[in-house]
């Protein structure tokens, strides 16, 4: 089944209406370029696929670190204390989420167009990542309670159903961030303590109803694909009192909030004289060949790993 985090679906919703929570100063900017943010939320995604150290910026094992607050909240203290090695394992992402919003704050400075969109983009892809219970826990999709394919279902098969119809998404306006190490590990550790209820819920329900009603069969592009069937996915969106939507409104709120505390820090520089600019060939050569490379690849079908 594919499941990718968030799914591409999610990602992108998320960058697309968090564009819409910055202040003018700022949009004048990111809403001529909403559909490529939109579009190049998933690009860490089809980067895992092609490069080794992508991976790890995903997810944190949060159950393998105890106790939590003896995990070092700066990178570097966290290589000196557990090794390159191990953190390559069990992920990075809240400092992943410091080392970039740094990386956006410095092409703020610099007035780099393209690097602010892009880093703009792929930022609010790690902050989302991080708002997903399943990717901080080893059990990211299930596979050690006998629940394989529940990385999908929560981040890509229940929002593609209900958020479009049902999730109420304006959550207002970007806020500025005092500390982003703060806001990284308050949201990984939000999402490891919701991680076991999103395996609970799912092995009641799963216990409670008919194995016939538990999946549906479609066919894609020529394919039967099994998938949960929209019954089952709406009762577990509703054991879990709408957590997936309260989730991905957070994203929206911290991807906006990160991109505005980015600005803020680099002196809020004036963006009009860059607004305007159209991309070089070389910015946009850039894009495709990332895509190009990843289509290369074929499309993943497998879950994303972890
Ligand atoms: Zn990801």
């Amino acid at each position: 089944m594919p499941a990718f985090p968030w799914g591409f679906f999610g990602h992108k919703m998320i960058n697309r209406h968090a564009v819409f929570l910055l202040p003018p100063e700022m949009m004048i900017l990111y809403k001529p370029h909403l559909d490529f943010i939109e579009e190049h939320a998933v690009d860490p995604d089809k980067r895992r696929y092609a490069v080794k150290q992508e991976a790890p910026r995903h997810y944190i094992d949060m159950d393998h670190f105890h106790p939590w607050d003896s995990i070092p909240s700066s990178y570097q203290k966290a290589v000196d204390k557990y090794g390159e090695d191990s953190l390559a394992r069990h992920g990075i992402v809240p400092w992943w989420i410091q080392i970039m919003t740094s990386r956006l704050t410095r092409a703020f400075e610099l007035k780099d167009k393209f690097a602010i969109i892009k880093l703009s983009a792929e930022l609010g892809h790690y902050i989302s990542d991080a708002h997903v219970p399943l990717h901080t826990s080893s059990n990211h999709n299930g596979q050690l309670t006998n629940q394989v394919g529940i990385h999908g279902f929560w981040e890509s098969r229940v929002p593609e159903l209900f958020a479009e119809q049902e999730f109420d998404l304006l959550v207002g306006k970007a806020q500025y961030i005092k500390s982003v190490s703060g806001l990284a590990w308050r949201v990984v550790r939000q999402s490891a303590g919701a991680a076991d209820s999103v395996l609970r819920f799912e092995m009641l329900l799963s216990n409670s109803v008919r194995p016939d009603a538990k999946f549906s069969y479609e066919t894609r592009n020529g394919v039967v694909v099994r998938q949960y069937s929209t019954a089952y996915s709406k009762a577990y969106h509703q054991m879990l009192d709408g957590m997936v939507e309260r989730r991905m409104r957070a994203s929206i709120l911290a991807t906006a909030s990160l991109w505005y505390t980015a600005w803020v820090n680099a002196g809020q520089p004036d963006l009009r004289e860059i607004a305007g600019r159209s991309f070089t060939e070389k910015e946009l050569e850039e894009w495709d060949e990332l895509n190009r490379s990843w289509k290369e690849l074929g499309m993943p079908g497998s879950s994303c790993s972890n």
